[in-house]
């Protein structure tokens, strides 16, 4: 007999009960995912206005989810794969969810460059559906987390805070323009997928060092700006990055800047497969801000990732990265 698993009989109670929402909401699919969240983790429904029969359809399919039993990650695939399925119907690709195989790396680079600290805050200027910053909190359990998302946009930022309660995860979200001041003291990490392009707000851009001297400055420029700002010294810093960050418009004024404020600990190219086409792809770029204590590594960390599904060569590249760290750490010590 085929087992279902937790994760998919969680979606599927969410997405059928998303489409009975939709329907009688009027509203999005990914606003009825929102709301179906909203009332699980409330234990009740909530939409007053649905008909009775429509009540009962919904309240049928609660019962055979135990949100008790799910693992915070079960629970994390399960909403993130029907929020999927909704921004599917009308995202920009600016606005799309940071692909789980690729969060869940980011976390264990997170895990390797925090050993041995007993906790940290983190924060995601860009948190989206916070899909990469939960799987983030999801693969550093054993550490003391505050964590802090913002976002732009409101719906991305509802759909974030209840799959934060679903998670049973303690997020403090705030919905505002993340290079506008932030109400957010330094924290020791930062974790986020950059949206890329042009910032609008040119009188906005004026304040950064990196703004264009002509027309509009590049958004994940100004992000990489901002995210030093709000980050300790000492602190690190791991962006998804477009490949060409480098080589692009602007790139002559991004490095001096990073050199002046940062190290670069790492370059770590995704594999082009996961991307629509490869002027989209990116990379995991991780720099440390600057401080006292802080040394540049003796050699950046450079990698080319392979496909996730190839675990031979998955297994080098942890393997590589693992002795990375050891010679890093002798180099420090010495
Ligand atoms: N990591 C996210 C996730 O897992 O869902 C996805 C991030 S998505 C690639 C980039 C995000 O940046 C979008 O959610 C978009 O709304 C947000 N964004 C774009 N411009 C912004 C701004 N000026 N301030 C705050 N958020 C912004």
């Amino acid at each position: 007999m085929v087992q279902i698993s937790a994760v998919e009989k969680l979606f599927t109670v969410i997405d059928n009960t998303a489409t009975i929402l939709q329907d009688e909401l009027s509203c999005t699919y990914l606003e009825a995912v929102a709301e179906t969240g909203e009332n699980l983790f409330q234990n009740t429904i909530l939409q007053e206005e649905i008909s009775e029969l429509s009540k009962k359809r919904i309240q049928k399919e609660y019962t055979h989810v135990n949100l008790g039993q799910c693992s915070a990650e079960e629970i994390r695939k399960a909403y993130q794969l029907a929020a999927l399925k909704g921004m599917r119907e009308a995202t920009q690709p600016n606005h799309e969810m940071t692909p789980d195989a690729v969060s869940i790396f980011v976390g264990y680079l997170v895990s390797k460059f925090t050993e041995g600290w007993k906790g940290f805050s983190i924060f995601d200027p860009a948190v989206g559906t916070a899909n990469l910053l939960t799987t983030v909190l999801n693969q550093n359990q054993s550490k003391e987390i505050e964590a802090y998302g913002i976002d732009v946009d409101d719906l991305l930022i509802k759909v974030a805070y209840i799959s934060a309660n679903l998670q049973q995860h303690s997020i403090q979200f705030y919905n505002q323009d993340s290079l506008e001041p932030l109400y957010i003291e330094p924290m020791d990490i930062v974790v986020s997928d950059l949206p890329v392009g042009y910032y609008p707000n040119d009188i906005g851009a004026a304040s950064f060092e990196l703004h264009a001297k002509e027309g509009h400055s590049y958004a994940h420029h100004l992000f990489i700006e901002q995210s030093l700002k709000y980050t300790t010294a000492g602190g690190y810093l791991f962006f998804l990055v477009p490949n060409h960050l480098f080589t692009s418009e602007f790139a002559k004024e991004l490095n001096p800047f990073l050199k002046e404020h940062a190290v670069i600990q790492g370059m770590i190219q995704l594999p082009l497969s996961l991307f629509k086409n490869e002027k989209a792809a990116k990379s995991i770029f991780i720099i440390q801000k600057k401080g006292p204590e802080v040394k540049a590594p003796k050699q950046a960390l450079l990698a080319n990732l392979p496909k996730f599904s190839n675990q031979t060569a998955m297994t080098g590249i942890i393997k590589q990265i693992d002795d990375w760290f050891k010679q890093e750490k002798l180099e420090i010590n010495q």
